[in-house]
Order: C-alpha cells, then sequence, then structure tokens
C-alpha cells in the first residue's frame, strides 16, 4: 500500500473544525507528509479532461487552472489566475467561505454549483473538492465537469412524475400530495380550503359517436380552457380518466363557486370541430369544504364525490355544494 492510501483515510476521519486558519494549519502538517500528491499535481492538471481550479481557501483566489478551465470559462490563464472564485460561482461570497471550508475540512467533496462564464451565461456544474499541498501551503483543488445536460433531464424527468401526459396539468398523484399539503395548512392557519370534483357529462357517447382518438382532444382542449379559469393559487388536476379536481386554498366556498362556474361555462362554450362533425362536453361538478372533523382530505373528496353523484342526478352540466 503506497503513502498515498495510507494517508487519506487519517485526513477523512480528522473531525470538522470551524476555525479555518487552525484547520489549514492541520491540513498542512498531513498533506506535507503526502509529497505524493505534491508531485504530481501538475502532471494531473494537464492530462485531466475535466476543468481544474486550484483556490486558495483563505483568499479564494484562483491560483492555478488547467487547459480545460481555460476553455471552459474563456478566459485566458492570465485572467483566470487573477480572479476570485467569487466572480465565477454564482453563490454569495459566505457562502462560498462555507463551502470552502466544508472541501478543507474534506467534510464534503462533492457539489453542486452555478458558474459564471466569460460571456456572462451560467452553466450549472458538478464540482468535486479537496485539500492539496500546492506551493508550501494547503490549497482546494476543485475538478469541474459540466452537469447542464444532466440536470436538464432531471427537470424533465421531475416535471414528467408530476404531469398528465395526455392534458399537460398536473397528475393524480402529483395533485393527491398538493390537497394534502393544503389540508394541513389550512388546518394549521384556520383558512378555509375547498375542493371540487370534476366529472364529463355523457363523455362515452363522445367517444361513441367520434372515436378515442377525438376523445382524448376533447379532454385535451378541455382541460386547458378550464385551467386557464381558476386563479394562480388554486390547483386543477387530473385524477383520472374524464375525472379532474380542483384544489382552492383559502377559499370558502361561497367564494369557490363563481370560480368554479367559470370552469363549467369554459367547457360549455368549447366547441372542437373535428372530420366527422363538433364535439363539445359539459361538466357536472362537486364542491365539498375541509370541515373541523375531517381527519384528513379523504373525507372532504367523499363528499365532494357525493355531491358530484347528485349533480349527476339533477341533470348534469351544474355545481352541486355539500357543505360539512
Ligand atoms: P356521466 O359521467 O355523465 O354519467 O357519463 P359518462 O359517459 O361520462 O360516464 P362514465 O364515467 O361511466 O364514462 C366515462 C368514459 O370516459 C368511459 C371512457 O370511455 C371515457 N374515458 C375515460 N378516460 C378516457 C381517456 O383518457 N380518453 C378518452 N378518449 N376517453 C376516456
Ligand atoms: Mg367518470
Ligand atoms: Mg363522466
Amino acid at each position: 500500500m503506497s503513502e498515498f492510501e495510507t494517508e487519506i483515510p487519517t485526513i477523512l476521519a480528522t473531525p470538522p473544525n470551524p476555525d479555518l486558519a487552525a484547520l489549514l494549519a492541520e491540513r498542512q502538517g498531513l498533506i506535507r507528509a503526502n509529497r505524493f500528491l505534491a508531485d504530481r499535481v501538475d502532471a494531473l492538471m494537464n492530462v485531466h479532461h475535466a476543468a481544474i481550479l486550484i483556490i486558495d481557501p483563505e483568499t479564494g483566489t484562483i491560483l492555478d487552472a488547467n487547459d480545460a478551465a481555460v476553455r471552459r470559462y474563456a478566459y485566458s490563464r492570465t485572467q483566470l489566475l487573477t480572479r476570485h472564485i467569487g466572480e465565477i460561482n454564482t453563490l454569495t461570497k459566505p457562502e462560498i467561505a462555507q463551502r470552502i471550508q466544508q472541501a478543507v475540512a474534506a467534510r464534503r467533496n462533492h457539489f453542486e454549483f452555478s458558474h459564471r462564464l466569460r460571456d456572462g451565461s451560467v452553466q450549472e456544474v458538478d464540482v468535486y473538492s479537496g485539500p492539496i499541498f500546492y506551493n508550501g501551503n494547503v490549497a482546494l483543488i476543485s475538478f469541474i465537469h459540466d452537469a447542464t445536460r444532466r440536470k436538464s433531464l432531471e427537470r424533465k424527468l421531475k416535471a414528467m412524475a408530476s404531469t398528465d401526459s395526455l392534458t399537460g396539468c398536473c397528475n393524480r398523484r402529483r395533485f393527491l400530495t398538493i390537497l394534502r399539503h393544503e389540508f394541513r395548512q389550512s388546518r394549521r392557519n384556520r383558512m378555509p380550503l375547498t375542493f371540487a370534483m370534476v366529472d364529463l357529462d355523457h363523455f362515452k357517447t363522445v367517444n361513441d359517436t367520434f372515436g378515442h382518438p377525438a376523445g382524448d382532444m376533447v379532454l385535451k382542449a378541455l382541460a386547458k380552457s378550464c385551467a386557464k379559469m381558476i386563479r394562480d393559487s388554486d390547483c386543477f388536476g387530473r385524477l383520472g380518466g374524464e375525472e379532474f379536481g380542483v384544489i382552492l386554498p383559502a377559499t370558502a366556498i361561497a367564494a369557490a363557486i363563481p370560480v368554479l362556474s367559470r370552469v363549467r361555462e369554459a367547457a360549455q362554450e368549447l366547441r372542437l370541430v373535428l372530420p366527422h362533425g363538433t364535439a363539445g362536453a359539459t361538466l357536472s361538478i362537486g364542491i365539498s369544504a375541509a370541515v373541523d372533523g375531517d381527519d384528513d382530505e379523504t373525507a372532504m373528496m367523499k363528499r365532494a364525490d357525493a355531491a358530484l353523484y347528485a349533480a349527476k342526478a339533477n341533470g348534469r352540466n351544474r355545481l352541486e355544494v355539500v357543505s360539512g
């Protein structure tokens, strides 16, 4: 086992020290003994495909940069070496100082940062950082990888996991999460909460007359125009099939009715021109509110379902309320 392999665990095992100066002195002792690393920093910098910056942990100054870093940030090497890491990292200086201290103490070695390039654009990066012995002192070496593609994929996946693929509105899973959250919030803040269950009337007929793909088009267009009728603070989601839900936080039933009436009217006015005729659909809406005796949001949902059943029974294309 080499000297390098035996030293590193000792460094990692050192408990965190909040005093950076003391920490640096301690690191220096450990890393100075490890000439293996120091001798290889230059070679590493030159061959590594990742951008590498060596940073003075006390001042945040960039002490050295490899060719990949010069290409990444589009500064000349000389320009890069006069910069402070705070001119590149978009965090505040105190936040950067805190991250530097974590990296020097080897308490943390992976960071997700946004780095500003010379042209002002900002790139999301993965940074792997740790202490090294550099020109007689402890410095921080950072390997910087472009994370743009990964972060963009992560965002897409996250959006997909909460969005209904047909209508683009929030899906059942996301909708129920929001409903649970809003129910708890209304409890905590003693604020009203209204919930509405929305179901298309005679939708089977639309499918039977025009075909399932046309039915899908109706669902999509309907969800789009209904979602426009609610306020920013409300949530319109697809609970499944041709059934939707509306969450109206901080709203009593009396105030929710005009909003939900607009939703019903928007559906009624919608006419979709299809190859074999014009299709539309009306909505039945069951409305309920959170009440003191409710253990959780499911009781409120059951009441809205009962109200929806009443709306269907009373002729459809209407709102029906169950309060309490
Ligand atoms: P009502 O609610 O007024 O009682 O009548 P309905 O015809 O809408 O009744 P029901 O709820 O029994 O039927 C719902 C129909 O919605 C059945 C199914 O064919 C259709 N449906 C459910 N999900 C989709 C979907 O994603 N796309 C299409 N095109 N149709 C769907
Ligand atoms: Mg239904
Ligand atoms: Mg229906």
